[in-house]
């Protein structure tokens, strides 16, 4: 039996509790969704008051120079790279993961003459295959054709007319994670180039994007890495690409001089031929302050932390006889695992939404799971307490079945 002690000793004795002070969560509330938008740290807040007040607000346009907004791209691309093992100029923050994915199809696929096939998993986050659709109806299926396997069909789909293997390290609903040094040593023995989605991995869990050779990533900026609502994402290009790789988004943001305002593209060196259009400053300054907070920690602290508020929440839910009704939906094994836990039931929703009214925000994804994220930043081992003991409250009386727990909204 778990009691509220031996919580208050794991609270105690965390290695990283004294993260929590550092973001802006409203108090009585129990954050588990940090999988999906990340809470406000307390310097991004601040940040974002002085860029618009100080920066646009007193030296307007000086700013570009003066606050090296024009360098804000690259700064915070290195400020991600080593959360995700990348060694220096290969990362560069722009766009949405949508946008940045149809720029490393694009390059990913002219460098694989002969091969037409883009490979993932039908499970994968929506957008990713959507924008492979839209790429196939663009160049048509002779250049570019999805080719979609079931999760436990990967290594063996991996043939040599697949020219991109296209996968998300933790699948955004069961929390599933890849094996990502296996996968890519595979693809590459078929000379399949791979592009990893790092949305739940980035900030999440360590990630050695260098030592596993991986060719291209993108990643999320307002998920665990707190950068806000919308927040640009990341690209990852490996250094061994970038004298052959061409994007076509070819706007003035990735020429070799934009201020030339030469009318013939010629794209920067780099990574940096990754950026389109101009970035949005107030949007970047938030993420660039909100990576600080990793700046005095690991990774591997994290991914211990989430790991251990994990199997605490599982513990709690095999203490309460009503939360059997809750089919676990993640892999039981750590090293299968992401930084969440899902959970099937046939009134997810409800459940969802009955605990929100509780103050214990977690998120539910169609058709039947509750998600429970984990974020060892501001997660606190009573947080998890808490929030499994009102789902069991939840769940065992019903609360779930008011008609007010049944209206769905445009997000869930
Ligand atoms: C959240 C998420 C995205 C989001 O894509 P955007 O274009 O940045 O909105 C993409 N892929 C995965 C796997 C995600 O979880």
């Amino acid at each position: 039996m778990i009691d509220l002690q031996h919580i208050q000793n794991l609270d105690a004795t965390d290695p990283l509790a004294h993260k929590k002070a550092e973001f802006d969560l409203p108090s009585g509330c129990v954050y588990l969704d940090g999988n999906s938008l990340g809470a406000l740290p307390f310097a991004a807040k601040k940040r974002v008051a002085e860029v618009v007040s100080e920066q646009w607000g007193k030296d307007l346009i000086k700013s570009w120079n003066c606050h090296q907004w024009i360098d804000l791209p690259q700064k915070v691309g290195e400020k991600i790279a080593p959360l995700i093992g990348a060694a220096p100029g290969q990362v560069i923050c722009c766009d949405s993961i949508s946008v940045n994915l149809f720029k490393l199809l694009c390059s990913a696929l002219a460098m694989q003459k002969g091969r037409n096939v883009v490979l993932s998993q039908g499970d994968n986050f929506p957008t990713d295959l959507y924008m492979v659709q839209g790429l196939q109806d663009l160049l048509g299926e002779t250049q570019c054709e999805l080719r979609i396997c079931a999760e436990e069909y990967i290594e063996q789909s991996l043939h040599s007319d697949v020219a991109v293997l296209l996968l998300t390290q933790v699948n955004f609903r069961s929390g599933q994670l890849h094996n990502m040094q296996r996968i890519t040593k595979l693809a590459h023995r078929h000379g399949i180039l791979v592009i990893w989605d790092l949305a739940h991995s980035a900030g999440a869990l360590p990630v050695q994007l260098d030592d596993c050779q991986v060719d291209f990533a993108v990643g999320c900026g307002y998920k665990y890495l707190n950068g806000g609502p919308g927040a640009p994402a990341f690209v990852y290009v490996a250094s061994r690409h970038q004298q052959t790789v061409k994007q076509p988004l070819t706007g003035w943001m990735g020429h070799r001089q934009p201020f030339r305002f030469d009318p013939e593209y010629s794209a920067a060196e780099g990574v940096h031929q990754y950026l389109s259009g101009t970035p949005s400053i107030v949007a970047m300054s938030a993420l660039d302050a909100a990576l600080d907070v990793f700046a005095d920690i690991n990774m591997h602290q994290v991914r211990t932390k989430s790991l251990l508020l994990a199997k605490l929440c599982l513990d709690l839910f095999a203490q309460y006889r009503a939360l059997s009704a809750l089919t676990l939906a993640s892999p039981m094994r750590n090293e299968e695992r992401g930084s969440q836990l899902a959970f099937a039931h046939p009134q997810a929703f409800a459940i969802c939404q009955a605990l929100i009214a509780q103050n214990v925000i977690c998120d539910f994804r169609a058709p039947d799971i509750l998600r429970i994220g984990f974020t060892p930043l501001y997660t606190s081992y009573a947080d998890v307490w808490l929030a499994v003991s009102r789902l069991n409250d939840v769940v065992e009386n019903k609360v779930f079945k008011e008609v007010a727990y049944q209206q769905h909204s445009k997000v869930t």
